[in-house]
């Protein structure tokens, strides 16, 4: 086997360096060596023939539950990266609501060196806000970052103490790191179970308003302007938080946002119709809701896109819908039930790729990931803009089949993924072939 190799042919799309052009990428030693045409500078390599493909950087999930420990039997840091290799991902940033959750040296070393063993993409821990994600005490911020966190979350759950969250944002501003929110207005949200609105009148249940969520949006922006931290709202849902998350950055705000494959592509229409494998945190909301997070990435207001990826088992999505827990398996869908959208909105493929790469990678502050820059890890997604696939949740990697996508057909399927060069995902129809030039 070749120590290099050559990716052939494909349509290079890579936003970081404003690259979109048919070219051949080679990788050696881990790493991006070399973009061009025609011969590689390099006499031995092995081929994997790209034509009508896209190439591009490998995903960054910026919300990712991998459950473990504590909630292996919904998955594992094995089976979520396998997962996230699948979607095209390279790089997953795991919540920390994990049992325990992620708040202390010992946990993060935990989930570094199971995913250092098991794990078959690159995993970024997040660490808590708060001790034991309990809400009352700051978490010792300045520990976790020295143990790997690359950002904090009490997500699940929304840091409830303004007092806080003012703290952590303060803490943000100094060690640049960004405090990512859950923004949900217990108090309003309590018992609620779909959107307020048609979803909650037709199925008899009590709703989450939109205000439960932007409440909390406007006071993370007044406490990201009031200190000059970086606060990232996780799983934008509404028309509102989009409007003034906009409002925010015209002022000179320090916020990123990212919304969900779901929440860009589905409404509480299809709550009625998946009914449990619908129910999500936030709730899918109007297709007007849709259409303003659809306009707002489009024109960089939310700044990427994450999966939320929340797998359970089955007995957790079965039954009552109000027993049934909130979560959809994602990272295996996305690319899948995003590429409709460059097709039928402004939205376009370059933008939608640099959600997933670039944009992560600034948010995160790692100008090496998310790109292939020479240099960089070679970190690399291959995909057919064009294919159709079945949504088969029995041949998911991950544990979780919770999707309200099961049994449908997607167009835009993953190829290859690579990550720091060795092929972690390669669909059966291609192939890599070791070659030498004459
Ligand atoms: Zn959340």
């Amino acid at each position: 086997m070749a120590d290099a190799l050559l990716i052939k042919g494909g349509r290079v799309i890579d936003p970081a360096q404003n690259f979109d052009q048919t070219a051949d990428l080679l990788i050696k030693e881990g790493k991006i060596a070399w973009l061009g045409q025609g011969a590689p500078p390099v006499a031995v390599y092995a081929v994997l023939d790209a034509s009508d493909l896209i190439v591009c950087p490998g995903f960054i999930d910026l919300h990712t539950h991998l459950r473990q420990p504590g909630g292996e039997a919904k998955e594992t840091i094995a089976t979520g990266t396998l997962a996230a290799a699948r979607g095209g991902f390279t790089t997953v940033c795991c919540m920390p609501n994990t049992e325990p959750p992620l708040d202390s040296e010992a946990m993060l070393t935990y989930v570094r060196t199971v995913a250092a063993r098991e794990g078959v993409v690159r995993v970024f821990p997040i660490g808590c806000v708060t001790v034991g994600r309990k809400g009352l005490e700051l978490a010792d911020l300045n520990e976790l970052e020295m143990n790997g966190a690359v950002a904090f979350s009490d997500d699940g759950s929304p840091v409830g103490s303004p007092d806080i969250m003012r703290r952590a944002l303060e803490y943000s501003r100094d060690y640049q790191r960004p405090i990512i929110d859950h923004c949900e207005n217990l108090f309003l949200s309590q018992g609620g179970q779909v959107n307020e609105g048609i979803a909650s009148l037709e199925m008899g249940l009590r709703g989450i308003p939109a205000t439960a969520e932007e409440l909390i949006v406007r006071r993370d922006l007044d406490l990201a302007r009031e200190t000059g931290g970086h606060v990232h709202i996780a799983h934008v849902s509404t028309e509102g938080s989009a409007d003034l998350i906009r409002a925010a950055k015209e002022a000179g705000v320090p916020v990123t946002a990212e919304v969900t494959p779901h929440h860009l592509t589905l409404t509480e229409d299809d709550v009625l119709k998946y009914k449990n494998m619908a129910k999500v945190n936030p709730p899918l909301r109007t297709e007007r809701d849709t259409e303003a997070l659809l306009r707002a990435l489009s024109d960089g207001v939310i700044d990427i896109v994450a999966t939320d990826h929340a797998p359970h088992t089955a007995a957790d999505k079965e039954g009552d819908f109000t027993k049934a827990a909130f979560g959809i398996s994602g990272l295996e869908t996305a690319l899948g039930s995003l590429v409709g959208l460059v097709m039928r909105s402004d939205l376009s493929l370059n933008n939608l790729i640099a959600a997933l790469t670039v944009g992560p990678a600034r948010v995160l502050g790692y100008a090496q990931l998310g790109t292939l820059e020479t240099g960089a890890p070679a970190d690399v997604c291959i995909f057919d803009l064009h294919k159709q696939w079945l949504v088969d949740t029995t041949k998911f990697a991950s544990k979780g089949r919770n999707t309200p996508l099961a049994g449908q057909t997607l167009t835009g399927k993953v190829m290859a993924t690579l990550y720091v060069g060795r092929p972690v995902y390669l669909d059966e129809s291609l192939k890599i072939e070791t070659k030498a030039t004459p």
